[in-house]
């Protein structure tokens, strides 16, 4: 499959500086990102090309390549570059783009001589009430933190780290690399300029130790199974005195007795006996702040949609409240007494049986339907 080309991509021109390229891949990747196209393939089509027309575009060495030879200089085994394979290859799962998108947008993008900790996600289950509602919850969980002996410098009390030999506290070297030299990440001291000749005893030189943390969430009114809730600076701490990586908190609503959320509506199913939906009649209704009354009229068919405006959800992204949609069913009686089948009898009679005109004119029309159709098939 041809590939479209980067700039056209982002929508950006030949000679895009990065800022203007930052600014239109955010743009995108927020228009395409996978948690606000939930199931959609076209969009995540989207978003990985987005991301990879961003991920070249950015880096001048790969941008260079991609000026001069096309997509030819990252495809497998060819091509004039020599960066094979690597990336693109659609093998980037979500959680990946995720902690990219927003380690982006949000957290300023900029590289981190020390790595920033990572991200972490914390699944948390709701009941709808809670979800709807709000709540706020303690959750435990398993953090890097900053070592308290060595404050985070993974030198052992009393020695400091030692400038790098390799990069004499650069943190990079050059390489040459195909065509190209290339800036790389210091092979021993990883980018951060020093080295730890007496690492620590807590934290054997890390910088970070495991604890368990607890954490007070604030969850918003209006939540919904999907939505995400980040808690800055709250993920791993980084390595070295490097910031903390976020926290995610992942929504989901457990499934609930009696009503079911689409979108701000909530809907229930209400059984009726048939005497009620002929006769009509009043019946309570959950709602989820108690009990309202709603009128049954008289002659109401089984499935028919009642609607409570403004008994449904405010979601958390504002706008209106939803409404409550009862759907009535109406239930065949069970375990009859001879005096109740009697009167169902005798009821039936007067119909003038099943298919009664006028007490039952769908079955009328369905019954005489049904004959045409026989009687056409056989002419
Ligand atoms: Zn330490
Ligand atoms: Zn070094």
């Amino acid at each position: 499959m041809a590939k479209s080309d980067f700039y056209e991509i982002l929508g950006v021109s030949k000679s895009a500086d990065e800022r203007e390229i930052k600014k239109a891949y955010k743009r995108l990747a927020m228009k395409y990102h996978p948690d606000r196209n939930p199931g959609d393939k076209e969009a995540e089509a989207k978003f990985k090309e987005v991301k990879e027309a961003y991920e070249i575009l950015t880096d001048a060495q790969k941008r260079a390549a991609y000026d001069q030879y096309g997509h030819a200089a990252f495809e497998q085994g060819g091509g004039g570059g020599g960066f094979g394979g690597g990336f693109g290859g659609g093998g980037a799962d979500f959680s990946d783009i995720f902690g990219d998108v927003f380690g982006d947008i949000f957290g300023g993008g900029r590289r981190q001589r020390a790595s920033r900790g990572a991200d972490l996600r914390y699944n948390m289950e709701l009941t709808l009430e809670e979800a709807v509602r709000g709540v706020t919850k303690e959750i435990r969980i398993p953090v890097l933190e900053e070592c308290d002996v060595c404050h985070g410098s993974g030198a052992k009390a009393g020695t400091q780290p030692q400038t790098c030999p390799t990069c004499h506290g650069a943190g990079q070297v050059q390489m040459r690399q195909g065509f190209f030299t290339v800036q790389q990440a210091c092979p021993t001291c990883h980018g951060r300029g020093s080295v730890i000749k007496d690492p620590c005893n807590a934290c054997h030189g890390h910088g970070r130790v495991e604890r368990q943390k607890t954490l007070s969430v604030k969850i918003p009114a209006g939540v919904d199974t999907g939505d995400r809730i980040r808690l800055s600076g709250e993920g791993e701490a980084g390595e070295h005195g490097a910031p903390a990586g976020d926290l995610y908190v992942q929504v989901s609503v457990k499934k609930h007795p009696i009503f079911e959320r689409e979108d701000n509506n909530l809907y229930c199913e209400v059984p009726i006996n048939f005497a009620m939906a002929a006769l009509g009649g009043e019946i309570e209704v959950p709602t989820l702040d108690g009990r309202v009354n709603l009128k049954v009229p008289a002659e109401t068919q089984t499935g028919k949609l009642f609607r409570m405006r403004g008994k449904g959800v405010k979601s958390v992204r504002g706008g209106a409240v939803g409404d409550l949609l009862c759907r009535v069913v109406v239930e065949t009686p069970v375990s009859l007494n001879d005096k109740q089948k009697a009167l169902l009898r005798e009821l039936e009679e007067s119909f003038g049986g099943p298919t009664g005109e006028k007490n039952s004119p769908r079955s009328k029309s369905f019954f005489d339907g049904v004959k045409k159709f026989f009687d056409d098939l056989t002419r």
